[in-house]
C-alpha cells in the first residue's frame, strides 16, 4: 500500500485523537493531559521516547532498518486563552481553545509516527518526532533545543520540517511554502513615559507625558515609512496605551506597548535601534523621561531554499502538483520553529484546513473563537510528514554531497 492509502486507513483514529485533544486544550509549557494523550497514541510503536524536564514535551526517535542520517519533524501541542464559539460537537468547554489548530499538528505528527513505524524497512536513518508545548509565546522550541532535541538520535538532523494548518486563506487541502523568510520576527517594546503630574488647567506647571507619548506613537509610524525598504518591511503596532485617571488631572506617567515585526536580521536590528532612538528623542524634545524595555521575541522563520523546493516536489509526488502553491509573500505572524531553522536547514509548510462549507476568503482565521479546521486534512498531513522524512532520507543517501 502507498503512504496515502495507509494514511487513509488511519483517518478514523486520527479524527478521534484530534477531537480528544480539542476537547481538552492546555496552554503554555505544561500540558500534562496532552502529553499523556500523545504517549497513549504512540504506545506500542518502536520509538525511543524522552520527556521534557522543564516542559511537557515528547521527543520520540524512530530508527530505520539501516543506519543513516536523521530528519526532524515538529508538531506543536499548545492551545490559546480563547473561549470557543464554533458550536462544534467536540468544542472545548473552558476558556481555552485549540484556535490555532495545534491539535491537528499533534495528531498528524502522531499519525506519521505510526505510518513510518510500519515502513522502517524503507527507512535508512532516523526520524525525530518533536512534540512541542509552548509555541504561543512561551518559546517551547527554545526549551527543547536547550534540552537536546537536536541530539535525540545521537546525531544532528540533516533537515527539519513543520506543518501548520490555517482555518482560512488557503483552500482545503492546499499546501504552501516559500523559499527564504516565511514568517516574521516578533519583538516587543514596553515604554514608560514619565513627566510631572498637575492640574489639567495649568499644564505649564506640570510636565505632561500624554502629548509626548502620543507623538512617540506617530513618530514610530513615520520611522516605519521613512527608514525601511518596502521590500524588507517592518510593522510597528502600539496595541496598548494607558495613562491618567480623569479629564482634569495631568498624570505622572503613560505606558504603552508595541509589537514589532520584521523579516530579516538587519531590519530587526535597525527597528530596535530606531525605536529606542525615536522614543528617547521625543522624550528629550518634550522634557520628559522615557524608559524602554525592548524584548526580543522569536526570530524570523527562514526556510532553506533547497528544502522549500524539496517540500514542493514531495507534495507534488504524494498528492499531485495541483495541491501545492508557492506563497507570494511571507506572513507577519511569528513561530518558534524559527529556532530550529536557525540551526538546521528545513522548511515550514502551511496546509489549508478551511471547512468544506466555508469560503477560504472569508472564514474565521486562526486565533478567532470561530476558527474551525476540517478533519479531512488529517490523513494527508500525516502522510506528508511521513513522506518528507522517507524521501529526504532517500535523497540524502543518493546525494551525500547535497
Ligand atoms: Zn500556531
Amino acid at each position: 500500500m502507498s503512504l496515502c492509502e495507509d494514511a487513509r486507513t488511519l483517518q478514523g483514529d486520527l479524527v478521534d485523537l484530534r477531537h480528544r485533544l480539542h476537547r481538552e486544550p492546555e496552554i503554555g509549557l505544561d500540558l500534562p493531559r496532552t502529553q499523556e494523550t500523545v504517549l497513549r497514541a504512540l504506545a506500542g510503536l518502536p520509538l525511543e521516547v524522552t520527556l521534557g524536564r522543564s516542559l511537557s514535551s515528547v521527543t520520540a526517535v524512530l530508527r530505520g532498518y539501516a543506519p543513516g542520517p536523521t530528519v526532524l519533524l515538529r508538531g506543536d501541542m499548545d492551545a490559546l486563552p480563547v473561549t470557543e464559539r464554533t458550536g462544534l460537537p467536540y468544542a472545548a468547554a473552558a476558556d481555552r481553545m485549540h484556535a490555532c489548530g495545534h491539535d491537528l499538528h499533534t495528531t498528524m505528527l502522531a499519525g506519521s509516527a505510526r505510518l513510518l513505524a510500519a515502513h522502517t524497512d524503507r527507512l535508512a536513518g532516523n526520524v525525530v518526532f518533536m512534540f512541542q508545548p509552548g509555541e504561543e509565546g512561551q518559546d517551547g522550541a527554545g526549551h527543547m533545543l536547550r534540552e537536546g532535541v537536536l541530539e535525540a538520535a545521537g546525531q544532528r538532523p540533516v533537515a527539519a520540517y513543520a506543518l501548520h494548518v490555517t482555518s482560512s486563506g488557503l483552500p482545503q487541502g492546499m499546501f504552501t511554502t516559500r523559499r527564504g523568510p516565511i514568517l516574521a520576527a516578533s519583538d516587543t517594546a514596553y515604554v514608560t513615559v514619565r513627566g510631572a503630574g498637575g492640574h489639567g488647567s495649568m499644564p505649564h506647571l506640570a510636565r505632561d507625558p500624554i502629548p509626548a507619548a502620543c507623538e512617540m506613537v506617530l513618530a514610530l509610524q513615520t520611522l516605519v515609512t521613512r527608514c525601511f525598504d518596502v521590500n524588507d518591511p517592518v510593522v510597528v503596532t502600539v496595541g496598548s496605551m494607558h495613562g491618567g485617571t480623569q479629564h482634569n488631572i495631568i498624570p505622572e506617567e503613560v505606558r504603552f506597548e508595541a509589537t514589532v515585526r520584521s523579516f530579516s536580521p538587519s531590519a530587526c536590528a535597525r527597528a530596535r535601534d530606531g525605536i529606542v532612538r525615536v522614543v528617547r528623542g521625543v522624550a528629550d524634545a518634550h522634557g520628559v523621561e522615557a524608559g524602554i524595555d525592548y524584548q526580543d521575541g522569536y526570530p524570523a522563520t527562514v526556510n532553506n531554499a533547497a528544502e522549500a523546493e524539496f517540500v514542493a516536489d514531495t507534495v507534488a509526488e504524494l498528492h499531485g502538483e495541483e495541491r501545492f502553491t508557492w506563497a507570494a509573500h511571507p506572513q507577519p505572524g511569528a513561530e518558534d520553529f524559527s529556532r530550529v531553522l536557525d540551526e538546521i536547514p528545513g522548511s515550514f509548510v502551511a496546509l489549508g484546513a478551511t471547512p468544506s462549507d466555508a469560503d477560504p476568503d472569508s472564514a474565521a482565521y486562526n486565533h478567532s473563537p470561530l476558527a474551525a479546521f476540517d478533519d479531512a486534512v488529517l490523513c494527508d498531513g500525516a502522510a506528508l510528514y511521513a513522506h518528507l522524512a522517507l524521501r529526504r532520507l532517500t535523497v540524502e543517501q543518493s546525494l551525500p554531497t547535497r
